[in-house]
């Protein structure tokens, strides 16, 4: 499915899994390598009714193909090192997530409807293609429109007010609009064969939840939907950590804390995404063209809040 040859990524992938056998499997819930190899025998043998021996091989296949296994701190070190930094256009947002939004992770902008998380996509698009010392990464971007809020028009205007060339900005961003969740699945699928052959170094999911969510409405759905939600974040993350790219997503919430904390089907797309690794960043409406951030759960990084703007020519500190 990567396009990464001889690569297991899919679980029908692995030796002793044939169409039934993945059937139980994501039936169960085991519909990645990755849920397979944290799992035990025991669980899986359990959950699928697939025999003791038979869930072990698969178990040991999946955690093989995932190469688990320890890395020295040197190497940590190493991959920390190859992370890179997209300026947001706001140096407050920027200092909030220790420099700007970071390749090799998901950064999750999550909040109201009108907090700034489509205008945010729209100039990461543009400030990704900056030469680096301006806050870019001198690269493309890919721009998964999922609810039709893509405006050439803006990416224009916001190209104009960083100094670079519409036309050529433009050129540097590929949008596609996403119809459904698993068309949404399936372009990031084949992006793993494009940002090979081109210099792509972000993708936008905006939104990341919007198709899941109407498609699998309600509590009845709950397990399927983050099932789903959970597969995709993990095509995500490989993406970013294989080709060390920024993946930017966007997910709509309710504001009203009584309602995201008091009916669970309000905050399930942020409950499964908060399970994946990343940066979680809540936008908040302040005074006119103000929001305020907040960083969420990122352990590298301090807590705390800022304010930026959303003005004519894109993201900017407030006056
Ligand atoms: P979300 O995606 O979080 O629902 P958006 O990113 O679409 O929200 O933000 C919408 C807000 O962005 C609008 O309320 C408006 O304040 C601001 N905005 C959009 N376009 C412009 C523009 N051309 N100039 C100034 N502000 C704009
Ligand atoms: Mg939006």
């Amino acid at each position: 499915m990567s396009g990464e040859k001889g690569r297991i990524t899919e679980i029908t992938d692995l030796p002793g899994v044939g169409p039934s056998t993945a059937q139980k499997l994501v039936e169960a819930g085991f519909a990645s390598v990755e849920a397979i190899a944290v799992a035990t025998p025991q669980e899986i043998a359990t959950a699928t009714g697939i025999s003791l021996p038979a869930a072990a091989k698969i178990v040991k296949a999946a955690r093989e193909a995932l190469d688990i296994r320890f890395k020295t701190a040197k190497e940590l070190k190493e991959e920390r090192l190859r992370v890179r930094k997209i300026t947001t256009g706001s140096k407050n947002l920027d200092e909030l997530l220790g420099g700007g939004v970071e390749t090799n992770t998901i950064t999750e902008f999550y909040g109201e409807y009108g907090t700034g998380k489509t205008q945010i996509c729209h100039q990461l698009s543009v400030n990704v293609q900056l030469p680096e010392d301006k806050g870019g990464l001198n690269a493309k971007a890919v721009y998964i429109d999922t609810e039709g809020t893509f405006r050439w028009e803006r990416i224009e205007q916001m190209a104009k007010g960083v100094g670079l060339d519409p036309d050529a900005a433009m050129e540097g961003i590929y949008w596609i609009r996403a119809v459904n969740s698993h068309h949404q699945m399936a372009i990031v699928d084949e992006l793993f064969d494009l940002v090979k052959k081109d210099n792509i170094k972000l993708v936008i999911v905006d939104s990341l939840t919007s198709h899941f969510r109407a498609e699998f409405p309600g509590r009845e759905n709950l397990a399927m939907r983050q099932q789903l939600l959970n597969k995709h974040l993990h095509q995500l993350m490989r993406l970013a950590e294989i080709h060390s790219i920024a993946v930017v997503v966007t997910n709509q919430v309710m504001a009203r804390p009584d309602v995201f904390y008091g009916d669970p089907t309000q905050a399930v797309g942020g409950h499964v995404v908060a399970h994946a690794p990343g940066v979680r960043v809540y936008l908040k409406k302040s005074r006119g063209n103000r929001r305020i951030a907040r960083v969420v759960d990122a352990p590298h990084l301090p807590e705390g809040e800022t304010v930026f703007a959303i003005t004519e020519w894109g993201i900017r500190d407030p006056e």
